[in-house]
């Protein structure tokens, strides 16, 4: 017999987690289902921000999905890394916290109908996301030295990127972790700052529970789940709402498997269609990086935050924004950092670079050859549209001026790679995903070209929202694990009438 339950929350993510844990403290009854595992108090390779990157390849946490082959990057498939268990990609991500931009919220509330998305409405949301997590930004001789570098290169330093009303500038990132006595620091994940490891009484943890699809009857919505890979099929219900919160690669294939999205997709999979909606799993959007690395005579410190020392908000154009900023004025991060990633061992630095506001949006669909299967079809079809790849390359021009900068260069004994000669092959060539997955159940006021309302709520069913990274209408300016957050906080609140 199913078992009932006030809420059901899909997903212990950046932003499940906030939504469960706001609604238990309501006082309601939740079942939050993740179908990934706990982690353990102890699992030091998690929790340690300096070790992260050993987990990129762990299947215990990373779950491997691939893009299709993508025509903008020479014909070539890429990663999509995405993690699973109670804290999702938090578990894995190099924790930079970027709340996205004030411009960004304000277009989204002024100019595509998301009535109370303006900044100045999720501003304490922010505050609160930020106060329950821990935010640090400590420096060393590397982040110091990088900003040097962009001051030289005439970017003026903001501190208080995530307050002000640009981003634009030279930035010592904030991350999401905590100090601890011993003078290292603590990833913090939503799961952790807000769950904790022992949930509220009223608040149900069911981890290996894959959300197979939803089945709706005129009282209620229940989600059908299984327990590990092959096993029982379990059903719960949901007496007032499920809210899902899987991601913006997993939120949209859970609605299509229920048999909500474009009615030829569904029937092609043999899926029944419970509602035509064309928008579900479209408009998937991913920004694009990439990076150059350079060898070090001199070794570089391993930052506190484990690789990212410091970085750059750009624009394209190469002048600071206007006043008062426009939305996508500042569009190119620039980050600095440490590690093996891009083949580089120790000593080294890669300078990389996201071109974010790329106007390139794909899809997720489902297989149809196995629609229950556990991954979803993923075509972020990068650089299709016209001007992205000027601002890649701009991006580009931005990661060779600093790894050239002279101040860098001989405060860590760089040997700077040699010159690109076509930077735009080099960017169809080592163009990667940098995880900045939206907008692919994107909300907006008309049902026509949007999956759910400023409530959250999917048009044209009642008791199901969505409340995660799929849900953003646009990408924001910067990583994206701010905007899952604020969309799940504001949206429980929205959804407790508060
Ligand atoms: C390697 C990497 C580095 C990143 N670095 C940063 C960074 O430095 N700063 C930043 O801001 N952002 C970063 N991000 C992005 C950020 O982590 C995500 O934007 C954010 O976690 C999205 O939150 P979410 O709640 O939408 O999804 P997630 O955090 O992915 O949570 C979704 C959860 O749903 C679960 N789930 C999925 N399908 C089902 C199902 N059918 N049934 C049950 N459970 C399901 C998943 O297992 C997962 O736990 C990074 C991402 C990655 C992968």
């Amino acid at each position: 017999m199913a078992t009932e339950y006030d809420y059901i929350v899909v997903g212990g993510g950046a932003a499940g987690s906030i939504v469960a844990a706001t609604v238990a403290a309501a006082g309601y009854s939740v079942l939050l289902l993740e179908r990934g595992q706990p982690v353990a108090a102890d699992a030091i390779d998690v929790w340690d921000p300096t070790r992260w990157m050993r987990l990129l390849d762990d299947p215990t946490y990373e779950l491997g999905i691939w893009s299709t082959c993508q025509a903008g990057l020479d014909g070539q498939p890429r990663a999509l890394l995405q993690s699973q268990g109670l804290g999702g990609c938090q578990i894995h991500n190099a924790m930079v916290y970027v709340r996205g931009g004030p411009p960004t919220y304000d277009h989204w509330a002024n100019d595509l109908g998301c009535t109370g998305w303006d900044y100045a409405t999720l501003r304490p949301y922010f505050e609160q996301i930020e106060g329950t997590l821990g935010l640090s930004s400590p420096s060393n001789p590397l982040s110091t030295s990088v900003l040097t570098a962009a001051h030289n290169l005439n970017f003026r330093p903001n501190k208080s990127y995530n307050c002000a009303a640009t981003a634009y500038g030279a930035v010592p990132f904030q991350f999401a972790m905590t100090p601890q006595a011993d003078g290292s620091f603590r990833r913090s994940t939503a799961y952790q700052s807000f769950i904790g490891q022992t949930p509220a009484p009223n608040l149900t943890v069911i981890c290996g529970a894959y959300a197979r699809r939803l089945l709706f009857d005129v009282e209620a919505v229940s989600v059908e789940y299984q327990l590990a890979d092959s096993g029982p099929v379990q059903l719960a219900v949901a007496a007032r709402e499920v809210v899902l919160c899987a991601g913006a690669i997993n939120t949209p294939a859970l609605l299509l498997r229920s048999g909500i999205g474009p009615a030829g997709e569904l029937l092609n999979c043999q899926v029944p269609v419970v509602l035509d909606q064309p928008n579900v799993g479209a408009h998937f959007h991913d920004d694009l990086g990439f990076g150059l690395p350079a060898l070090a005579t001199i070794p570089p410190p391993v930052c506190p935050s484990g690789y990212l020392a410091a970085g750059i908000f750009a624009c394209d154009t190469g002048e600071p924004p206007p006043d008062p900023p426009g939305f996508m004025d500042v569009n190119i991060e620039v980050q600095v950092c440490t590690s093996r990633l891009y083949g580089v061992h120790p000593p080294g630095l890669v300078v990389g670079a996201s071109a974010m506001h790329l106007q390139s949006s794909g899809s997720v669909t489902l297989d149809p050859y196995d629609p229950f299967g556990k991954a979803p079809v993923v075509n972020p079809n990068w650089m299709s549209a016209p001007g992205d790849m000027a601002r890649a390359v701009a991006a580009f021009n931005l990661v060779e001026a600093v790894i050239n900068e002279p101040s860098l260069v001989a405060a860590w004994g760089l040997l700077p790679p040699a010159p690109i000669k076509d930077p735009e092959a080099f960017i169809r060539s080592h163009g990667l995903s940098v995880q900045h997955y939206v907008s692919s159940c994107r909300m907006g006021a008309d049902p026509a070209s949007s999956v759910v309302d400023p409530q959250l709520r999917v048009h044209g069913l009642a008791r199901v929202r969505v409340m995660d990274a799929s849900a953003a209408p646009t990408t924001v300016t910067g990583n994206t694990a701010g905007v899952a957050m604020v969309i799940a906080a504001r949206g429980a609140a929205l959804m407790l009438g508060s």
